[in-house]
C-alpha cells in the first residue's frame, strides 16, 4: 500500500531566523518521479511507492552559496496535464518540469507545463528560474527520450537542463536542487 512520509520540517526548518527564501515547484506527469525527487532531496531516502493522489508543500533549510535558505518544495500531484496553475505560479522562484527518461509519453507531457510557465514568465516582473528534468537515470537501458531531445526542448524553451535519478547517488539529486536555488536567487 502507498505511504506517504511526513518530511515537514525534517531539518528543523525555522522561518524566523531565515532571511533568504525560494520555493521550488515540481511539475509534470504523474509517475515522473517528482514525489521520489522531493523525497530524496528532503530525506536522502528513496521511497518506492508514494501516494500519486498527495499533493504537499514541504520546507527545509539548505545552505548554498553558505547562505542558509529557507526552501519551500512543492510536490504537485496533477493527474492528467495541468490543471489550476494558478496555485504555483505566483509562489514559484523556480520551475523544476520533470519527465521519466524511458517514458517518452511523460517527456510530451512536458511540453505543456513549459508553455504555460513561458507564458507567465513574459508577462512577470522577474524571470523565475526553469529547469527541464529527466529523471529515472538508472533505467538508461530503457531509455525512450534521449539526452538530444531533452537539451533540444529545453532550449527551445531558454531553459536548463539536467538528467537524474532519484533512487541513486543523493548528492547529484540535490546538486539539482541547489543549482535551481542558486540561480533562482540569482534572477
Ligand atoms: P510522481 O507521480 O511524479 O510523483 O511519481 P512518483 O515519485 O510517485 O514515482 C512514480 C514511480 O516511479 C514509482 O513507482 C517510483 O518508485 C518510480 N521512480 C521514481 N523515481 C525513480 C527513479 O529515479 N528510478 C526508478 N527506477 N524508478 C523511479
Ligand atoms: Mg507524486
Amino acid at each position: 500500500k502507498p505511504r506517504a512520509l511526513n518530511v515537514v520540517n525534517i531539518s528543523g526548518a525555522n522561518e524566523r531566523n531565515v532571511h533568504l527564501e525560494c520555493n521550488i515547484v515540481l511539475l509534470g506527469c504523474r509517475g515522473a518521479g517528482k514525489s521520489a525527487l522531493t523525497v530524496k532531496f528532503l530525506t536522502r531516502r528513496f521511497i518506492s511507492e508514494y501516494d500519486p493522489f498527495l499533493e504537499d508543500t514541504y520546507t527545509s533549510e539548505e545552505v548554498v552559496d553558505q547562505q542558509t535558505v529557507l526552501v519551500r518544495v512543492m510536490d504537485t500531484a496533477d493527474q492528467n496535464g495541468p490543471v489550476n496553475p494558478e496555485r504555483y505560479l505566483h509562489w514559484a522562484n523556480a520551475f523544476l518540469v520533470v519527465y521519466s527518461i524511458d517514458n517518452k509519453k511523460s517527456f510530451e507531457g512536458c511540453c505543456q507545463y513549459l508553455d504555460i510557465i513561458s507564458q507567465y514568465n513574459r508577462g512577470a516582473l522577474h524571470e523565475n528560474l526553469v529547469l527541464l528534468l529527466g529523471n529515472k537515470l538508472d533505467m538508461e537501458r530503457y531509455r525512450q527520450v534521449s539526452k538530444a531531445d531533452g537539451s533540444a526542448l529545453a532550449s527551445r524553451h531558454g531553459c536548463l537542463f539536467r538528467e537524474v535519478s532519484a533512487c541513486l547517488d543523493f548528492r547529484l539529486v540535490q546538486q539539482v536542487f541547489h543549482e535551481a536555488i542558486q540561480e533562482a536567487r540569482r534572477e
